[in-house]
């Protein structure tokens, strides 16, 4: 196996951000797993297919090919070959997707893609269980935290950039109704790994956690 960063941590901690610049800055295939649960939600979304309905999902998951790719430094994701970056971030796509993430089938599909990836990559991934299920036995082990407020201030500002009109209410009460299904689901749960190393960025800038993220990976290769 490669060299494999797992970095976990709950929605707008600015996991995104910080493993994009870290990527770069340190030459490992930035991968990012909640993209792919998104764009499996969306392939149901448009199928009018509900979380409940087990059996068009897995007929679902059995014609999708999810695929990343890095264009112009940026990370596209690609659902059957039709790029849905843009797509997979809709407020509609938010509300559905931990319901579509926490069912069997789903992370059948995704996590051995996800290994795979590691296997021949040294690579910086990022999610809700890489330290826990996907790699346990990962190189390095981050635990991205932050406050619950500034996490949804966050997210809040993030969308009105992207003209989503939801007020920093919505905003919270969808985060703390994600975060519940995360956590509280049977199979592959969102909890930190025993030997996760936790950095808090609640009041960190983006560079600070940056600089955090870099040493605690830098100490872990040598
Ligand atoms: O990180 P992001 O908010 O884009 O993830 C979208 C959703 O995908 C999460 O709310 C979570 O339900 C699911 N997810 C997951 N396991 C991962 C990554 C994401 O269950 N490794």
């Amino acid at each position: 196996m490669a060299f494999v960063v797992a970095i976990d941590g709950p929605a707008g901690t600015g996991k995104g951000t910080i493993t994009k610049i870290i990527s770069k800055r340190m030459n490992l295939l930035n991968i990012d797993t909640g993209a792919m649960y998104r764009s499996v939600t969306l392939a149901c979304i448009r199928n009018n297919v509900a979380p409940n309905e087990e059996k068009k999902i897995e007929k679902i998951l059995d014609n999708i090919d999810i695929e990343l790719k890095n264009m112009d430094g940026e990370q596209k994701i690609f659902l059957n070959g039709e790029d849905v970056s843009k797509e997979i971030r809709t407020p509609e796509v938010d509300e559905q997707v931990a319901k579509f993430a926490a069912l069997k089938s789903v992370r059948d599909k995704l996590t051995p893609i996800q290994r795979k990836i590691g296997e021949n990559n040294n690579i910086i991934m990022e999610g809700r269980d890489i330290g826990t299920v996907v790699f346990p036995n990962a190189d390095v082990k981050i635990f991205l935290d932050c406050s619950l407020e500034e996490r949804a201030k966050r997210r809040y500002l993030q969308n009105l950039k992207k003209g989503i009109n939801e007020s920093y209410d919505e905003v919270l009460k969808a985060i703390i109704e994600r975060h519940k299904l995360e956590t509280e689901r049977k199979i592959a749960p969102f909890i930190k790994a025993n030997d996760a190393i936790t950095i808090d960025s609640t009041n960190l800038t983006i560079q600070e956690t940056v600089n955090e993220v870099e040493k605690i990976i830098k100490s872990k290769m040598s």
